[in-house]
């Protein structure tokens, strides 16, 4: 089911065991992985419009934590399609002349690199992601919440941190951030993708 076994074979015998991962209410991303549920599958026809960017910054920062100069082996070049531009306006309202700037149709950006026949993140593994979650792309440290340019902060459905029923600062709790780390996120995503 995750192919690329030598990859991640080299990456455990490369890492840190001390590294430290954030601790996220009972394995709520782990269990994702064994339903195959999580947010790291693009169970999608037109994968280029569902999966958001990876800045080049992003790639390179995973990269050199891993101890790869190339970022090729872990993020793929897309094309910029006119669903995948109109699908990042709707994340920055008020900001299109920004995200055509930054994503221009027909240009490319990068991704994290897809594996499996279900395709998924290559660094997903069957306890979830590989990557510590401050070392992961900015956008997967902040999923499921998401905010906008005026302060409001909203929640992408279908994630085990924030089902239906259960309050934005439960979800917070559960994925273990607070609204200041949330804040500070969607800022730094904005710096790295130059909006
Ligand atoms: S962030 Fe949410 S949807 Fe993604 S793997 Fe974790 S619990 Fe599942
Ligand atoms: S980097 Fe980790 S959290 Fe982000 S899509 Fe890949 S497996 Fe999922």
């Amino acid at each position: 089911m995750y192919q690329d076994g030598g990859i991640f074979a080299y990456l455990h015998s490369t890492m840190s065991a001390n590294i430290i991962n954030r601790p996220i209410f009972p394995s709520a991303c782990g269990q994702c992985a064994q339903e195959r549920l999580t947010c790291c599958y693009y169970q999608h026809d037109t994968i280029a419009d569902m999966m958001l960017p990876t800045s080049y910054i992003e790639c390179k920062n995973i990269c050199s934590f891993l101890g790869f100069s190339s970022i090729d082996t872990f993020f793929e070049e897309e094309e910029v399609t006119e669903s995948f531009q109109k699908n990042i306006k709707a994340m920055f309202p008020g900001e299109s002349e920004a995200i055509e700037r930054i994503f221009p149709l027909g240009g490319t950006r990068f991704r994290v690199a897809l594996r499996g026949e279900i395709k998924h993140c290559v660094f997903l593994t069957p306890r979830g992601c590989f990557l510590p979650h401050t070392i992961r792309p900015i956008l997967c440290q902040l999923f499921p919440f998401w905010v906008y340019k005026n302060g409001d902060l909203s929640l992408f459905g279908n994630c085990n941190l924030a089902p239906e029923g259960v309050e934005i600062v439960e979800s917070m709790q559960r994925a273990s951030l607070s609204i200041v780390e949330i804040y500070t996120l969607y800022n730094v995503l904005r710096m790295y993708w130059g909006i």
